[in-house]
């Protein structure tokens, strides 16, 4: 039982949706990805919240209180075999006829959950750290609200395939905004710097735990626009998602970020950031 549809819990392949879902036929609906280490979701309540704000941000009515996502997703981790999972939840706002761009006047959102075996970073990717390509943002201004229409962040991943690399780092009006399904922080003489949040980036959950360490540890950090010039002389550079954690972007479009590898404060982040996750496993 990996997967929960519409109140039922059954096999990825024993479940099936619409072609008319609002999802399929408009990409109308919006999603989370939470991590779950030794069966634990990570940071739940701020997922949810999130939640609540992007079907908010989409006028879709919330299916459920924080207390019955909660129990359909504790439900779903018990059923896995494996430990730590990757909870993909996706609410549409479901099937309706004839097909037309405006709200229908009557549908039931479409809830779906899938849980897979977590993938979290190579050993050599957390050691050596891995390659990045910049792209312009041509995405849309609303860029806060997860929605499951995504085109733009697949070219833009595509565009890092391509390249032979791990990801593309967005850049918009000359300034950086995030990956194209994570958030980028630079190091500069010691500084760590996040782009503030706005309309145009999605305020990961991950990013803002990686300010809330940087605070805890005494770490100098500020959030504020980063100029594409900073980003290319950075001494550091990190991209956060809650699947990712915390990696070291060491070469971007071909050039070596500070010497290549990753650095010291990416080091003690990732430090700090792993104790924080076996912190929140044993309560
Ligand atoms: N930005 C974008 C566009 C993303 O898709 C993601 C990953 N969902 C993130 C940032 C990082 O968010 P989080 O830390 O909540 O995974």
């Amino acid at each position: 039982l990996t997967a929960y549809l519409n109140g039922r819990f059954a096999p990825l392949g024993d479940l099936s949706v619409p072609v008319l879902d609002r999802g399929f036929l408009f990409g109308d609906g919006v999603y989370e990805m939470i991590p779950v280490y030794s069966r634990k979701p990570f940071r739940l309540d701020p997922h949810l919240e999130r939640l609540a704000a992007s079907l908010a941000a989409i006028r879709i009515a919330n299916p459920h209180t924080q207390a019955e996502w909660r129990r359909i997703i504790e439900t779903l981790v018990r059923h896995q075999p494996f430990d730590d999972q990757s909870i993909y939840l996706q609410v549409t706002r479901g099937v309706a006829y004839p097909r037309n761009h405006a709200f229908p006047a009557e549908a039931t959102p479409t809830v779906f959950l899938l849980a897979d075996p977590l993938r979290t970073p190579l050993p050599a990717q957390v050691v050596s750290g891995i390659a990045a390509v910049t792209q312009a943002d041509v995405r849309w201004l609303r860029c806060d609200i997860k929605a499951i229409s995504l085109l733009a962040n697949v070219l833009a991943r595509q565009g890092a395939v391509d390249a032979g690399v791990a990801e593309t780092v967005l850049l918009r009006d000359g300034l950086l905004i995030e990956g194209s399904a994570s958030n980028i922080f630079v190091v500069r003489d010691g500084m760590l710097l996040a782009p503030p949040p706005s309309h145009l980036m999605l305020t990961g959950i991950t990013y803002d735990l990686v300010l809330e360490l940087a605070a805890r540890h005494g770490m100098p950090h500020q959030v504020r626009e980063i100029t594409e010039a900073e980003l290319r002389s950075a001494d550091e550079i990190w991209l956060t998602s809650s699947s990712k954690e915390v990696l070291a972007i060491v070469t971007l479009d071909g050039t070596p970020v500070g010497n290549g590898a990753p650095g010291p404060i990416y080091k003690a982040m990732y430090q700090h950031y792993q104790a924080f996750k076996t912190e929140v496993m044993r309560t």
